[in-house]
């Protein structure tokens, strides 16, 4: 007798279907978790990425090759910096999360760098495990130089390589992000940023599923270490950057990703996602699922050129960004808005459609009032 199916085997099943004969999921990284976060409300995201659809190969069978990832000379770069910052057992690195996080613990002159190499990422998870236990119990600082951290994400496990963690004196537990972005006078591009917190929370997140099996649970720290190239210098600097946001907002997404089989179940049947399939059917299943365009997804998602040709073809409000889709209400597209503006549509008690008229009103009067100054 076959064994029961479970709703999760159920799931599993079904995401493969969507996913193509023969074709191998490609793996959540910490990138492409965060990058759920920066887009929470999207069903295309999350089923693509729930079923390990690769977006990169689906984008370029699309006709719309993304433009999204780093450049070969940025991550040769990236690479020599970080080497750079590990250099010497860490020393400077450890310097650092000493300076800005923890100025009150010992100075960080005898830290431990445990070998974390095993096989397959099971393995590496279970020595990292294992190493961070170890630290926690010897209270002094020890820095594990990429660790490999298991998150379970809609019944999976994603495999994650923060640059480093640290363990203080006291068995805490840091985060430490290493970017190739400059740091000019103390300050990043908010952007890049942005982005290395939402990354860093889904390592916190990790972290704080290895701690809550030791006991006592040791603390994961909610601010982490922003490592980065001083003033375009080779030396580095750093700042601690709160993630608390991050982490609520990507522990929310994360639990919304279980409902990934309302979104397949609302799909036609047949439905697939293989980009082996001609171009017209791929892109009717694509369209099949609800996305929500905003310019976010430009340096967040593989798919943003598909999505922005679509919502700007239909006029979609939200190509416009998020706020001024929040502003409009139940407007949704520019025909819509200049509609209400014109008085043709909708609901005078709106407060979108007031402003709108009141706005339409001013306009029509200064443009009034220079052509009348212009026939003076
Ligand atoms: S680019 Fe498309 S699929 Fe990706 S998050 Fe934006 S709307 Fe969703």
């Amino acid at each position: 007798m076959p064994p029961p199916r479970t709703r999760e085997t159920a799931l599993r099943q079904r995401l493969a279907e969507l996913r193509g004969p023969d074709v191998p999921a490609k793996a959540l990284d910490a990138r492409a978790l965060a990058a759920l976060a920066a887009n929470p409300g999207c069903e295309r995201r999350a089923i693509l990425d729930g079923a390990g659809v690769n977006k990169t190969a689906l984008a370029s069978a699309l006709g719309a090759p993304s433009a999204f990832g780093q450049s070969q000379f940025a991550l040769t770069r990236g690479n020599a910096f970080e080497a750079r910052v590990k250099s010497d057992g860490g020393a400077e690195l450890l310097r650092l999360v000493h300076e800005k996080l923890d100025p009150a613990a010992e100075p960080p002159s005898h830290a431990q760098v445990p070998e974390l190499t095993a096989i397959g990422p099971e393995g590496r998870t279970a020595r990292t495990a294992l190493a961070l236990r170890e630290a926690t119990a010897a209270e002094g600082w020890t820095l594990l130089d990429h660790p490999m951290l298991a998150l379970d994400v809609a019944g999976s496990p994603a495999f994650l390589e923060p640059d480093a963690v640290v363990v203080h004196p006291d068995g805490s537990w840091t985060v430490v992000e290493i970017k190739s972005f400059p740091m000019l006078d103390g300050s990043a591009d908010p952007a890049k940023v942005g982005a290395a917190a939402r990354q860093s929370a889904v390592y916190v997140l990790a972290l704080e599923e290895v701690a809550a099996r030791l006991d006592p649970v040791p603390r994961v720290r909610h601010h982490v270490l922003l490592v980065c190239p001083k003033d375009f210098s080779n030396l580095a600097t750093a700042s601690a950057v709160d993630i608390r946001k991050q982490r609520a907002v990507t522990t929310r997404q994360l639990a919304r990703l279980t409902r990934l089989q309302d979104i397949a179940d609302a799909l036609p049947e047949g439905t697939c996602f293989t980009p082996e399939q001609p171009a017209e059917d791929l892109t009717a299943a694509v369209e099949a699922v609800p996305a929500t365009y905003a310019p976010e997804c430009l340096s967040a998602c593989e798919l943003a050129f598909h999505c922005r040709e679509r919502s700007r073809t239909a006029g979609a409000v939200t190509s416009l960004g998020r706020s001024v889709r929040a502003e409009l209400g139940g407007l949704t597209t520019v025909e819509d808005v200049l509609a209400a503006a014109r008085g043709e549509a909708g609901n005078p008690d709106d407060p979108a459609v007031a402003a709108l008229r009141r706005a339409a009103e001013l306009r029509a009067e200064a443009l009034g009032s220079r052509q009348g100054a212009a026939c003076r």
